[in-house]
């Protein structure tokens, strides 16, 4: 039905005339669909009017309103019901308006939603003043820390630091540190074999039992005076226990001059031990034999714990054992070409495990290599 060319006027709720050109037309079967399509209308303006200004002051309000217009049996659901009775050709603009209406609510019931969401954050206990998470940085491992502070200490005495080869050969790591072929130390059960040569030990390839082959390479290649600490790893063939392990760490010192006697090697030893441990610290020697010094000797510091009066620490002799050291036997100097009628010299030689023990108190070697942050975290502020 084409309605253009018709002008509607309305003159009572039940009645409606359609003027045609001045010409008065009934047209009563029309009336009712225009009123009910008005009637809508109306509804449908009151309603957005109503939306487009609701208020919430929380959730249970917001829901309460979602409810109310828009669940299945909300009023723009019921509006649904009375738009089916519209006429068919007024149905795309009644439609539209439904649309509008029902979006209009949507968002707006969306917007309180967001609204009551912000504000809830905003009431959290931010504290915007406070610095950012701090970044987790590692340490340094105390057996790190040990060795430098063991290496600075000597360098300040003109020390300087020699390297070598872990995997070593037997000539360097035994035989010319004085030890006869039959030596216990070469055996299997303490020594770790790369390749085994029966018939001559001298070639057998072994992980350095000691940094004392890196000695024998700095005599080997340099005349006196030498002047050198060699830290670094070894290995031994020890079951693995809270006091033993397969691999620790070693520093050796060497010096090698014209006129060096044992006094030089005493007060040596003693100007370590106070810069390790403390000015108070006194120093021991006691008689020992190894196989590459004449004499040896075993040096024990007063203990740091109980000041020498005994204590648990120190088995209540007051005394707790560092390290080993003595002049070089004169067979070693020799066997790597120095003249020991010309040349004598001390050596002396730590384990760091042990140093790190004795001054942070380690109960179980086994945790320097476990690789526990926690552990390493305890050092933080030693390193
Ligand atoms: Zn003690």
């Amino acid at each position: 039905m084409n309605l253009e060319p018709y002008t509607f006027v309305f003159t009572g709720k039940n009645i409606t005339f359609a003027q045609n050109n001045g010409e008065a037309l009934w047209w009563g079967i029309a009336a009712d669909k225009i009123e009910q399509k008005d009637m809508l209308l109306e509804k449908i303006e009151q309603l957005l009017r109503e939306v487009s200004e609701l208020t919430a002051a929380n959730a249970e309000e917001i829901e309460a309103l979602r409810l109310k217009y828009l669940s299945k049996k909300g009023e723009i659901t019921a509006l649904m019901a009375d738009f089916r009775d519209v006429a068919a050709d007024q149905k795309k603009a009644v439609g539209m308006k439904l649309n509008e209406l029902k979006q209009t609510a949507t968002r707006k019931i969306n917007e309180l939603k967001e609204q009551c969401e912000t504000a809830e954050t905003a009431t959290d206990d931010i504290d915007l003043t406070r610095t950012a998470y701090p970044t987790p940085l590692g340490t340094r491992h105390p057996l790190n820390i040990v060795r430098n502070r063991i290496v600075d200490i000597f360098s300040r005495m003109g020390f300087t630091l020699a390297d070598g080869p872990e995997v070593e050969d037997d000539l360097h790591v035994f035989t010319k540190m004085n030890f006869a072929p039959d030596h216990p130390a070469r055996d299997m059960q303490d020594t770790f074999f790369v390749d085994n040569h029966s018939a001559d030990v001298t070639k057998n390839i072994i992980l350095r039992s000691h940094t004392s082959s890196v000695q024998a390479r700095v005599m080997e290649t340099t005349q006196p005076p030498i002047r050198i600490i060699c830290p670094g790893r070894v290995y031994r063939n020890e079951a693995i226990t809270a006091r033993a392990h397969c691999f620790f760490h070693q520093i050796e010192g060497l010096y090698i001059d014209r006129n060096v006697s044992f006094a030089d090697l005493k007060q040596v030893m003693l100007m370590f031990a106070q810069e390790m441990f403390g000015a108070e610290t006194k120093i021991r020697l006691r008689p020992s034999y190894f196989p590459f010094t004449e004499p040896s000797a075993e040096m024990d510091i007063s203990c740091h714990i109980c000041g020498g009066k005994g204590c648990g620490f120190c088995k209540h002799t007051g005394w707790v054992e560092i390290l080993g050291c003595g002049m070089v036997d004169p067979n070693v100097l020799e066997a790597c070409g120095i003249d020991s009628k010309v040349y004598s010299g001390y050596a002396f030689g730590l384990g760091v495990e042990r140093i790190t023990n004795l001054k942070y108190q380690v109960s179980d070697l086994r945790m320097f290599s476990e690789n526990d942050v926690r552990f390493l975290d305890e050092f933080v502020s030693a390193g």
